[in-house]
């Protein structure tokens, strides 16, 4: 992956007393979230999350940050805090930890709880954890931190200030503004207020929502929309949402309940998160309402709730075998009900609407964000964003969480309120804050560390592209044998072709014109196989493309008799 800012150079050494910002991922991205932070040699990081790979990378599992700029300085990290639960917060952490296993990680109740079940399946041992809460204050190294509740789309959720010596550091984290959230839990604008009086040099702030005029929905708004929804489903519903979203799930039980059905969850992060989420009082369930998914089965369809994963359209999800009618024991009848109460990640747009199309062509109804009110985001909307910036007025502000497009909107807000340094950075752009001034001192190189399945950073993008080709136009493999010393060509070719819409009868057109060229080549007393091969596969290329209008991936075979 190529850098976006090739003017830049590696950033000179940091002057004492400055604190150098180095974004490993979720600047010019939404996802892999993970910034370091450097004080006088000394490193603390800010979430470590993934990304999921879009339809252009085929068979990879996860995206990771590059932690290539601080693997040689892993000793120098203090710790590890994580904001929140999300996996594009958390879910790297696993594979940092691989790296160096006891980097103290640092997060409320809920957020090392989540992380704690993704440990565990990776086999890693207990790792070295400090609980927090808001109000905390804790020190690790030269870095203070000072945690405050923010309200987003998960549980618990913290903003951290770091001091240093360098001056004080706001990062959000990922929130909203909810002034009613179901839990009551709201972003502690007082506890921004005040840091705001002791004097922020540097504010980085979620831009995810910053192009999104006004302010987010209040999440309650939701609770009306489903029960219409349960009020006019006379068989099963199925809801899909994101695996960690406890508060849409809360009112998903709720509604369930008052309409008298029995609600089952579908899917393995499903139910391993909302079983932490109940044990530790952050969901409540009603007595009586959960089943196991296979009782469900055995109810009147017109008390049937499932809660599944697969909202993104994750190929492998409940809700996508659910769609495409092959879930071991689930069968979607038409006059089914299906709720996709969800946000639509920039990226996932095609699996969706392939998932809902799936849904509907079996006759289910489906309700989604587009036709009715079933999600809202958990970010803050521009105009929530104006109130931060006005509440805190910070010297120097670093939009971080959103594509170029989110944080140029973002950076529009700050400066629109008055803050006169704003600094735009991506993915391995270092930034400087010295003398209360921040700055882009440079950039390191960063690039995608792609996981599929056991292997971690194997996988190249041209490799992507070979999956690319394979998976769209096919493959073709023609072998060719040739008798070196009559110089011709004795057998074949044998063509065999898989995927797109090939069928080896095809080819029978090109099979003359195969060994013409490879005769040929023979009788100028060519007769270095690569060569002979080379011909071959543009022989066949040449005609494939020109009558089929398709490039498959083409592998020629010539073996000498
Ligand atoms: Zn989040
Ligand atoms: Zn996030």
């Amino acid at each position: 992956m190529s850098h976006p800012h090739p003017e830049l150079g590696a950033p000179p050494e940091l002057p004492t007393g400055g604190l150098r910002v180095i974004p490993l991922g979720g600047l010019g991205e939404v996802g892999r979230n993970m910034t370091v932070f450097e004080y006088d040699g000394r490193l603390l990081i800010v979430d470590c999350g993934v990304l999921f790979p879009d339809e252009h990378q085929p068979g990879v599992d996860l995206i990771l940050p590059d932690f290539a700029p601080i693997r040689g300085r892993l000793d120098a990290i203090e710790a590890l805090v994580l904001t929140h639960g999300h996996e594009d917060h958390i879910g790297a952490t696993p594979y940092l930890l691989r790296e160096r296993g006891d980097i103290p990680l640092v997060g409320s109740e809920l957020t090392l709880a989540l992380l704690n079940g993704k440990l565990r399946e990776h086999r890693l041992k207990q790792p070295v954890s400090h609980t927090v809460k808001e109000g905390d204050r804790i020190s690790f190294g030269p870095f203070d931190l000072e945690f405050i509740a923010v309200n987003h789309s998960i549980p618990d959720a913290l903003a951290v200030a770091i001091r240093t010596g360098a001056g004080l550091v706001l990062h959000t984290g990922d929130f909203k503004m909810d002034q009613l959230p179901l839990d009551g839990r709201i972003t502690d604008l007082r506890a921004f207020a005040r840091l705001g009086e002791e004097g922020v040099d540097l504010f980085l702030t979620d831009s995810t929502n910053a192009e999104v005029p006004g302010f987010t929905t209040a999440e309650r708004k939701i609770t009306p929309v489903l029960d219409q929804v349960f009020r006019e489903a006379d068989q099963r519903i199925i809801v899909a949402c994101f695996a960690s979203h406890v508060h849409r799930v809360q009112q998903i039980l709720d509604t369930a309940v008052a309409h008298d059905r029995r609600v089952a969850f579908v899917g393995r992060s499903m139910v391993r998160n909302m079983g932490v989420a109940r044990d530790l009082g952050y969901l409540t369930i009603p007595s009586g309402v959960m089943v196991e998914a296979k009782e469900l089965a055995d109810l009147p369809v017109d008390r049937q709730v499932l809660i599944s994963t697969g909202s993104q359209g994750e190929p492998m999800s409940a809700l996508a075998r659910i769609a495409n009618r092959s879930h071991h024991f689930v069968n979607l009848e038409a006059g089914d009900t299906v709720v996709l109460a969800s946000s639509l990640i920039p990226g996932n747009e095609n699996a969706v609407y392939r998932v809902i199309n799936g849904l509907s062509r079996w006759g289910a109804r489906v309700v989604h964000k587009g036709n009715a009110l079933v999600h809202v985001s958990g970010h803050a909307s521009a105009g929530e964003l104006l109130y931060c910036y006005n509440i805190v007025r910070p010297r120097n502000v670093l939009p971080v969480h959103g594509e170029v497009r989110h944080m140029l909107a973002n950076g529009a807000l700050a400066k629109q309120t008055g803050v006169e340094n704003v600094v735009y950075a991506e993915d391995g752009v270092v930034v400087d804050l010295v003398d209360g001034v921040a700055s882009v001192a440079g950039k390191v190189p960063v690039g995608y560390v792609f996981v599929d399945g056991p292997s971690i950073g194997d996988v190249t993008e041209s490799e992507l592209k070979d999956r690319r080709i394979l998976g769209e136009e096919g493959f073709i493999s023609v072998i060719v044998v040739v008798d070196s010393v009559a110089g011709k060509v004795s057998a074949g070719p044998e063509i065999h072709a898989r995927g797109h819409a090939w069928d080896d009868t095809m080819f029978e057109a090109i099979k003359q014109p195969i060994v013409d060229a490879v005769n040929g080549l023979l009788s100028e007393g060519v007769d270095d196989t690569y060569q002979l091969q080379q011909s071959v596969r543009r022989t066949i290329g040449r005609w494939v493309s020109s009558t089929h209008k398709r490039r498959p991936m083409i592998i020629p075979v010539v073996v000498e008799a």
